[in-house]
């Protein structure tokens, strides 16, 4: 058996390699994935104290599963949170905070930049059953705090935001949040708790796509929610265990391996995204360069002190319009024309035809998103590889 150490005395490698693994009795030394629906007990009193919850152990895979139970304990630990629960999407996760924490009349404060069926789950569903929400500017801390009412419940943000990679300030926000008796939840996507652990900057709950850099190389989707036992286990768990949008075991072994390489594979994105947006910023058919690791970031100094590295994602206006946009992106010949991101393949996208585009033109304007940005999710080819691949494209 596996010794019982505590992963929280680790550092973030190590915990990423080893924590949530409990060997079985065979001594396997890699996590077997446990393809089970449900698993038998001894007594029918065994089973009516593991039913009641007054025993702990496996009842049913919607919401207990020794493959997925790893995964949950592994990413708790690397987000330094007391506990950790898994869903079939990212998109899920998100609606578990929903539907386990609002009520008809409640209401919620969330950044404008946010993913855009995050937006949409705030303002299309919730609000079908009478909960309203205000979006505010990201960056603009007077604004999140103008827009607590006594009924809000929760403030709702995403750093560094897309497409523009726009920084929150976690900690400020938190306390307005706190100030006010609301909940902040951070969805943690872009960063990872490889670059950021909100739950030590103040935020309640961290909710994550493990779709994207937990996996790494694009093959399933998931999601998670961290948070203290208290609203996980008091208020999440109830909702997926009834709710249903439960992890696969196998996707979780695929994240859980997707964890053992995410701080080199961070490391890798980010020297990569580093070096291209200075290269972008030195190309004369390039007007502006989105990425925190650039002085002329308007939060450059927040990025360093919030984030160990800069990110993985740029974008960047061309000059021209959406031709010259559109030009870029079909000449390159290796890059992947998706709106993916978080792969070991860099992929390249126009958010104003794509993933913003079924906003209208005026909240795309007002919401800085020029038919002119182009947006980057740099992957681990090297670096020249992926320059000359747009060279041709910024020759105009
Ligand atoms: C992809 C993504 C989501 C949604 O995750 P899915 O796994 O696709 O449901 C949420 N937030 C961010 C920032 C994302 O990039």
């Amino acid at each position: 058996m596996s010794k019982d150490l505590n992963w929280h005395d680790y550092n973030l490698e190590t915990q990423a390699i080893r924590a949530g693994h409990k060997r079985s009795p065979e001594n396997e030394h890699s996590l077997p994935i446990f393809t089970t629906s449900s698993y038998v007990f001894d007594s029918a009193e065994q089973a009516s104290l593991r039913f009641t919850g007054k025993q702990p152990g496996n009842i049913y895979s919607r919401f207990t599963n020794p493959t997925v139970s790893a995964f949950q304990e592994r990413l708790a630990i690397m987000e330094q949170g007391e506990r950790c629960l898994a869903f079939s999407s990212g998109m899920a996760a998100i609606m578990a905070v929903g539907m386990a924490l609002l009520k008809s009349g409640d209401h919620v404060v969330c950044s404008r930049s946010v993913f855009g069926n995050t937006l949409l789950t705030f303002q299309n569903y919730f609000g079908k059953f009478g909960v309203s929400t205000d979006f505010v500017t990201l960056t603009d801390l007077d604004a999140w705090e103008a827009a607590i009412k006594p009924n809000t419940r929760f403030l709702f943000l995403e750093t560094p935001s897309n497409p523009l990679i726009e920084i929150g300030d976690i900690a400020a926000i938190a306390d307005i949040a706190h100030q006010h008796g609301c909940l902040l939840v951070v969805d943690n996507v872009f960063c990872t708790p490889v670059l950021q652990k909100p739950l030590t900057l103040g935020a309640d709950l961290v909710v994550h796509s493990a779709t994207k850099y937990i996996d790494g190389q694009g093959r399933c989707v998931g999601g998670a929610v961290i948070g203290n036992e208290e609203l996980i286990e008091k208020d999440i768990y109830p909702y997926l265990r009834t709710g249903g949008a439960t992890l696969s075991p196998f996707n979780a072994w695929i994240f859980l391996s997707g964890l053992e390489t995410l701080a080199l594979r961070m490391k890798a994105h980010c020297d990569n995204a580093f070096e291209l947006a200075k290269w972008l910023e030195q190309q004369p058919n390039v007007e502006k360069v989105h990425y925190p690791g650039l002085i002329s970031h308007a939060q450059h100094e927040l990025a360093k002190r919030q984030q160990s590295h800069f990110g993985g994602v740029v974008s960047f206006e061309l000059r021209g319009g959406q031709e010259q946009a559109w030009k870029l992106i079909d000449s390159t010949q290796m890059l992947s024309i998706t709106a993916n991101l978080g792969d070991v393949k860099t992929t390249i996208t126009h958010p104003a035809t794509t993933t913003h585009g079924r906003l209208t033109p005026e909240v795309r304007a007002q919401a800085g998103i020029k038919d002119s940005l182009v947006r980057i999710s740099v992957g681990l080819e090297n670096i020249e590889d992926i320059k000359n691949d747009l060279q041709a494209g910024l020759s105009f």
